[in-house]
């Protein structure tokens, strides 16, 4: 080992700096702050190459005077704490005087500043980590930082800039950030000389969607009703997510805010695709603007160098309380749609859509009797055969509508409870293309997906039920041949199939022959959710235990829905189709199928009398 020496405090700097500032975004991050935090109502920003040649912030703020613009470069300088005990009740968003001084450490820094009350500004230049100059000059009050040559002086980290779209990407997602937690700050932002946003003051987070997205994408944004705030806490929830229409393959329109603060969590991501469980197909995400207020003495935002994440004293109490809130409000708004009458939409809408303005659905809390828990959540084990009337008694669940086997023979008849001979609130009209069901409902035109219907109907029972299925005998076991590594999946989750009233044993390497199954999954469609639940086994096997379980019960329920469903082009009668809407609007996610599509849509009063030109 060499001797120990000490680095010079420039180079030291230059390495702590790099824990704050990583990239330009990050420096546009603390510079918005500093900036809302000396009460700019206007933030205009000007990168040229993301940021790696120049950045240029200004704001309206306070400004600073002469002594305080040579200080703030100073390590550890701060206006906004003294001692570390005002951590505890800071509402600022610097505290730790690191800033400034990092970003002078790696780059050269020009600042000009003015407080209203004098009448001439300062302008300072930082290089090499030193006061290079300063002039007094003619400005407005506020301050603009000039930020040039990032990493000049650190061409390994310089190395490690990524590619300009990637880089102002991430500032554009840290500015719009900004503009939703601060709905009253006017922002500008302006990429290589071209405007990419002027955001002037709006009301509300959803507003601004509308300025970022677009209204279209705003549409899709509903406020968060909740009632689970927790006092104990001082915790409220607000905001906005997306309604079941919406989603996107990254977690690009997520954003959280803890006491108005940015923050990335892995935990409230969770919790938040937990309220969407069933609502979204797998793997998607919804959009969602969510502000949690709490007591700042059960948080800690001083964990991670950029303060870019947050810890709470009580994580299992916020998780929890963001689920149910995204679950409330997806369903209110479902409920809400159906206690209304038909509520006409504005005349320049498309002329036909997909339930536009029936926001989202879902939910266990309806239906479901079992409190909610990771259990019951991820893993819906079960195959609830008591809906179907070939294996039980039909008078043991007289609340639970019956649902129908497609028969051969057509029509295809369903088994009707007495509870569906009272007047429906949807009319069924008629069956088109033996494949959609017309009804009126209100004012509105309702096309319903027969299959796609079926197949949410057929899931949802399932995984709301928490006793074992049971199949019944095969007359002749069905036998799958498959190679030795497939059916030898099927056999580590025979256990699991058992549950669902699937039987099976070995017969050599090869095959496996089926003795019992679900009445109605026999023949091909029995075969085929086998086969597929061994490749699915195949494929994702690796996961760890907890997140393969959950997966597999998801694909192979959906799949087993699917199977079980009637059919696009089998006919139905009056009655059945009567009983499958009568079903679909008891369970919960009605509105879109396993696979993500939709299982109805309507024309409207308006939308049907533009058609005849009658307005
Ligand atoms: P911190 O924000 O943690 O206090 P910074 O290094 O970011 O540390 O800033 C140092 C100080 O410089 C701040 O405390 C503040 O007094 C001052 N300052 C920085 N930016 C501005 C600005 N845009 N307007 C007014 N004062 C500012
Ligand atoms: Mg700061």
């Amino acid at each position: 080992m060499p001797n120990i020496q000490l680095l010079s405090p420039s180079e030291a700097r230059k390495i702590a700096a790099g824990e704050v500032i990583e990239r330009p975004a990050h420096m546009v991050k603390e510079l918005l702050e500093n900036a809302i935090d000396a009460g700019a109502t206007s933030i205009s920003l000007y990168a040229t190459q993301a940021g790696k040649t120049q950045l240029r912030i200004i704001d309206n703020g306070c400004g600073m005077d002469a002594a305080d613009a040579r200080a703030c470069f100073l390590p550890h300088a701060t206006s906004k704490i003294a001692v570390l005990e005002d951590l505890e009740t800071i509402s600022t968003y610097g505290f730790r005087g690191e800033a400034l001084a990092s970003i002078a450490a790696i780059s050269k820094v020009t600042l000009i500043t003015k407080r209203t009350t004098d009448q001439l500004g300062v302008k300072i230049t930082y290089t090499e980590d030193t006061l290079s100059s300063e002039e007094q000059v003619a400005c407005s009050t506020g301050t603009e930082f000039i930020i040039d040559d990032l990493f000049y002086n650190t061409p390994a980290r310089k190395k490690f800039l990524k590619q300009d779209e990637t880089e102002w990407n991430a500032i554009q997602q840290a500015v719009h950030a900004f503009c939703f937690s601060h709905t009253h700050i006017h922002f500008k932002i302006y990429h290589n000389h071209k405007q990419q946003l002027n955001a002037p003051s709006v009301a509300s987070a959803r507003d601004r969607a509308a300025q970022i997205w677009g209204p279209d994408v705003a549409d899709f944004f509903i406020p968060i009703k909740s009632a689970s705030i927790t006092d104990q806490l001082g915790l409220h929830i607000t905001g906005f997510v997306t309604n079941h229409q919406f989603w996107r393959y990254g977690k690009t329109h997520t954003n959280f805010f803890v006491n108005n603060r940015w923050v990335k969590n892995t935990e409230l991501n969770k919790a938040l695709f937990k309220g969407y469980l069933g609502v979204l197909p797998p793997e998607r995400f919804p959009g969602a603007l969510i502000f949690f207020t709490i007591n700042q003495a059960e948080i800690d935002v001083n964990i991670h160098p950029k303060k870019e994440e947050v810890r709470f004293s009580k994580p299992g109490i916020v998780t929890t309380a963001l689920t149910n809130a995204v679950k409330e409000t997806l369903n209110n708004a479902v409920t809400e749609h159906f206690q209304a009458p038909s509520v006409p939409r504005c005349p320049e809408d498309s002329t036909t859509s997909f339930m536009p303005e029936m926001k989202p659905f879902p939910i266990q809390q309806i239906n479901n009797p079992w409190p909610m828990n990771e259990h019951s959540i991820a893993m819906p084990d079960v195959f609830d055969l008591e809906q179907h009337p070939a294996s039980l008694p039909i008078q043991k669940h007289t609340a639970v509508p019956q649902i129908f086997q497609p028969q051969e023979d057509s029509p295809t008849q369903l088994e009707v409870t007495p509870a569906a001979t009272e007047s429906p609130p949807y009319r069924v009209l008629g069956q088109l293309m033996n494949t959609y069901i017309l009804c009126s409902h209100h004012d509105e035109l309702v096309m319903i997906d027969q299959h796609a219907a079926h197949e949410r109907v057929l899931y949802e029972r399932r995984t709301s039920f928490f006793d074992e299925a049971h199949g019944s005998l095969l007359l002749f076991p069905e036998v799958i041949t498959l190679t030795a590594s497939l059916i030898q999946h099927l056999l580590t989750w025979q256990e699991f199939f058992g549950k669902q009233g699937i039987l099976f044993d070995a017969l050599g390497t090869n095959e496996i022959a089926i003795r019992s199954a679900p009445p109605q999954l026999r023949g091909p469609s029995l075969t085929t959710v086998l086969t597929d639940a061994a490749y699915f086994i195949e494929e994702h096997g690796s996961l760890d235990r907890a997140a393969f379980t959950s997966k597999f019960n998801e694909h192979v329920h959906s799949h087993m829905a699917c199977k079980a469903a009637v059919k696009a082009g089998d006919t139905l009668s009056l009655p059945a189709m009567e009983q499958l809407i009568k079903d679909l609007m008891d369970v919960d996610n009605r509105f879109i199928c396993v696979h993500g599509r939709p299982t109805l849509w309507s024309l409207n009063k308006q939308e049907i009398e533009k058609k005849f030109r009658r307005i």
